[in-house]
């Protein structure tokens, strides 16, 4: 039963995520080179980071999770056609980026004040997550 990489980290985190996303879905998978990675960082490079190994009939499934769980996370679904070619955009309703920055610097969040959206590059709508 062969074992393939499926991605490979750079730090521990995001492989353990990704790790965590596969064996909650049931797909066995372990982490290669964690401890030379982890105790050495300067190694990552030369053996090319934490392997993510999956059986090779487990790849197409996990290769399908892993992507759909990073699409997730930077483009999220238009609600009006459902494509995920979505891109975060900001508007600037009558203001310039100074008193954008100021409002950034004095209180918590963009999003709250309702200036952070998402955009739908096929039909345009604007949306929020
Ligand atoms: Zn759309």
């Amino acid at each position: 039963m062969p074992l393939v990489s499926i991605r490979s980290y750079d730090n521990y985190f995001d492989a353990a995520l990704a790790q965590g996303v596969l064996e909650s879905a049931g797909i066995d998978c372990f982490l290669q080179d964690v401890h030379s990675v982890t105790i050495n960082p300067v190694l990552t490079n030369a053996i090319g980071g934490i392997k993510l190994r999956v059986r090779s009939e487990d790849y197409e499934q996990a290769s399908n999770l892993l992507s759909s769980g990073e699409n997730k996370d930077v483009h999220p679904q238009c609600p009006d056609c459902g494509s995920v070619n979505t891109s975060l955009s900001v508007d600037l309703p009558s203001k310039t980026w100074f008193s954008l920055l100021l409002e950034a610097l004095t209180s918590s969040s963009l999003s709250s004040k309702g200036q952070l959206h998402y955009q739908c590059n096929e039909c345009k709508v604007k949306f929020r997550d």
